[in-house]
């Protein structure tokens, strides 16, 4: 089965962009996943082919209508289609990466990229749309965000990534962020490579890895800390 996305958005020429390179350019010219990309204004009815309005209440700015953005979607999913309905949003929960590998073992996703003050609420309630959120700060448009949300989950479909060990030890693979990672040379500005790390002693090395991973979460990222605490299987 491929993972089958669909993109809902204003400016369709902005895709594939990024999606169109490496890892997830590659992977969509070998057909381990498939990206449509569908104008919202096509599903637009009036002579001036609107798709916002000004806000009920007044205010600033325009609200993309509930009809247009509706048809949309309509369009966009066929009968029994089973794939979730995302709607890119700030107010939407944010995204992690345990919702990224969910997605990434499912069909796909049909993706709405919105614009100005965003969608008109009848829509999201009505078209069972899951609010997704790609952190605490505003965008312009939700076409960065859809991205960013596919380039995440498509790097973990099967045959995607050349070294499948590295998803599992990454940041956030155990709840953890990742060790600290080093290359060559191996003096760089007068600091060396830990020398645990050239050692050859893969115990030493493992154990490294894991106290670093802890320290740095702990000293950046108390919230995951206390998540792996709250969360641990009782016994
Ligand atoms: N008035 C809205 C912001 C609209 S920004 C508010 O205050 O909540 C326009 C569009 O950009 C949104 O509809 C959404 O699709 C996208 N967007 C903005 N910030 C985002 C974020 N943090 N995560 C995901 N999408 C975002």
């Amino acid at each position: 089965m491929t993972f089958a996305a669909t993109i809902l958005t204003l400016f369709p020429d902005m895709f594939p962009g990024p999606l169109g390179r490496s890892l997830a350019g590659r992977a969509l010219e070998e057909g381990i996943w498939s990206l449509e990309v569908r104008d919202i204004r096509d599903s637009a009815t009036d002579r001036h082919r609107s798709v916002d309005d000004s806000p009920a209440g007044g205010g600033p700015g325009m609200v993309m209508r509930a009809d247009v953005v509706a048809a949309a979607i309509d369009a966009a999913c066929p009968a029994g289609d089973e794939r979730p309905r995302l709607l890119m949003s700030p107010r939407g929960r944010p995204l992690d990466q345990a919702r990224v590998r969910t997605l990434a073992t499912g069909g796909g996703a049909v993706i709405l990229a919105g614009r100005f003050e965003g969608v008109d609420e009848r829509v999201i309630a009505g078209r069972g749309l899951e609010e997704v959120s790609l952190g605490d700060f505003v965008l312009s448009g939700g076409e960065i965000a859809a991205m960013a949300l596919l380039d995440a989950a498509v790097r973990l479909l099967p045959g995607v990534m050349g070294n499948a060990i590295s998803a599992e030890s990454e940041s956030f693979a155990d709840g953890l962020l990742e060790y600290p990672q080093y290359t060559r040379p191996a003096d760089f500005e007068g600091q060396p490579i830990p020398e645990v790390l050239t050692s050859g002693n893969h115990g030493r090395i493992a154990e490294w890895r894991r106290r670093e991973a802890l320290r740095l979460t702990a000293e950046r990222r108390p919230d995951l800390i206390a998540l792996r605490e709250s969360t641990k299987p009782a016994d």
